[in-house]
């Protein structure tokens, strides 16, 4: 099973993907989460790409295929995967079809107004560790602002801030919703409604992929 998530940041891709991925026996390819383990290690790729993801950019697509396409290769991948993240730019979308030996199965596009994800973002907290996602209103930890699952610390992402998440929001329309054209063009697309409980869509994405 091979399958895009698609939608502004906050839809809920990488909550779905977490659920997706467990019942299916496949990783999460985020791409996000591969640029911040790459910062907080400092690495080359983590400087390279640290004053987009700040600002709420997007890093070069040249940077970015060149990982996923290093990653798609390696052993785990051989079931399927879920990109979280990946493509974000038509040109990424037609990179992805060049490295693939057989077709994408689905890219589902996430939809979800503007206003709902603002208000989502800005109670949005990752830990720190293991990248669990918990949110101050509608789905905090138990444990406060330490992780359930690994007792890491709940921190709020550097891009998480209002203005930040206002540019994310607008490079989305602008750079990666016409990806949904592509993937229409080609046949695979499915929009699902990604407002209100995670649990619902949850249900609908494990009954449409057949889990
Ligand atoms: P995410 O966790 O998916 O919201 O990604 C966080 C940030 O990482 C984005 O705002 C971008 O700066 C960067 N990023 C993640 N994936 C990509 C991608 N496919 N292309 C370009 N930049 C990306």
């Amino acid at each position: 099973m091979k399958v895009v998530f698609l939608g502004p940041p906050g839809a809920g891709k990488g909550t779905q993907a977490a659920i997706i991925s467990k019942a299916a026996g496949i990783p999460t390819i985020s791409t996000g989460m591969i640029l911040r383990d790459a910062m907080a290690q400092g690495t080359v790729l983590g400087k390279e790409a640290e004053g987009y993801v700040k600002k709420g950019e997007l890093v070069p697509d040249d940077v970015i295929i060149g990982i996923v396409k290093e990653r798609l290769i390696q052993p785990d991948c051989e079931k399927g995967y879920i990109l979280d993240g990946f493509p974000r730019t038509v040109a990424q979308a037609q990179a992805l079809d060049d490295m693939l030996p057989d077709a994408l199965d689905t890219a589902f596009s996430f939809e979800v107004a503007d206003s709902e994800i603002m208000a989502r973002l800005t109670g949005r907290r990752e830990c720190g560790a293991c990248g669990a996602i918990y949110h101050i209103k509608n789905g905090p930890s138990a444990k406060g602002s330490a992780c359930e699952k690994c007792d890491g610390e709940l921190i709020q992402r550097a891009d998480d801030k209002e203005e930040t998440i206002r540019n994310r929001m607008d490079v989305y329309h602008r750079q990666t919703e016409p990806i949904k054209d592509y993937y229409k063009q080609r046949g695979k697309l499915v929009c699902v409604d990604a407002s209100g409980e995670p649990e619902r869509l949850a249900k609908e994405l494990l009954k449409r992929l057949g889990l």
